[in-house]
């Protein structure tokens, strides 16, 4: 069995903390572009020095470096057999259409994209929190106020088209972490997706 999904929200959402516990129920990898360009950063790696400046001022980093990053960690066996939950890709439109092809030279295509619905005041006061305990380089005031700008401009107008294609799951994401982790159960159950 085969699952691939997508967890989707702002940022503050959750959906860090929630795509890890879904993926593991599922026995799939967490595939995070956002967990994959820190550890770079953190390794000092040649991309981890292309996107250092780009990251911590809250800007996208260019479609084709991000698309590559993610054709090859999705080409990985543990992917391609178990399936995954990406999180953090795609975030706009363009990448939406890059993933889509190369799931399409498998025949392949996402099960679920849920949605983490969460206030913006919510959220930000999540990250302020965030940014107390983990001091991520990228949760300045400024970085926070433009990750948030290019969700609303840009990731949020994909969330349609998921909703057009039928495999959206709207999850209300304020509450407990238990609670909502299984408000995520009872909507992927309520697709017959099976949980290994
Ligand atoms: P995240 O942990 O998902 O908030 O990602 C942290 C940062 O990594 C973002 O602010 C972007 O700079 C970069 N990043 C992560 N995912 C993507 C993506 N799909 N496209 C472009 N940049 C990304």
């Amino acid at each position: 069995m085969t699952t691939r999904l997508l967890i989707v929200g702002p940022q503050g959402s959750g959906k860090g903390t929630q795509g890890v516990r879904v993926a593991e129920a599922f026995g799939v990898p967490v595939v995070s572009t956002g967990d994959i360009f820190r550890a770079n950063i953190k390794g000092g790696t040649e991309l981890g020095l292309k996107v250092k400046a780009i990251t911590d001022a809250g800007n996208l980093v260019p479609d084709d470096v991000t698309g590559d990053i993610v054709r090859d960690r999705l080409s990985q066996d543990d992917a391609t057999t178990a399936g995954f939950l990406l999180d953090g890709y795609p975030r706009n439109a363009a990448q939406v259409a890059y993933l889509d092809g190369f799931l399409a030279e498998s025949a392949a295509a996402l099960h679920a994209v849920i949605l983490l619905d969460v206030p913006r005041e919510e959220s930000l006061a999540r990250i302020t929190e965030r940014a107390k305990v983990e001091g991520r380089s990228d949760d300045t005031e400024e970085a926070v106020a433009k990750r948030l700008d290019i969700y609303e401009s840009e990731t949020a107008p994909i969330i349609e088209t998921y909703e057009d294609r039928g495999i959206l799951d709207r999850i209300d994401g304020v509450g407990s972490l238990d609670d909502i982790t299984a408000r995520i159960f009872a909507a992927l159950d309520a697709r017959g997706l099976k949980r290994a």
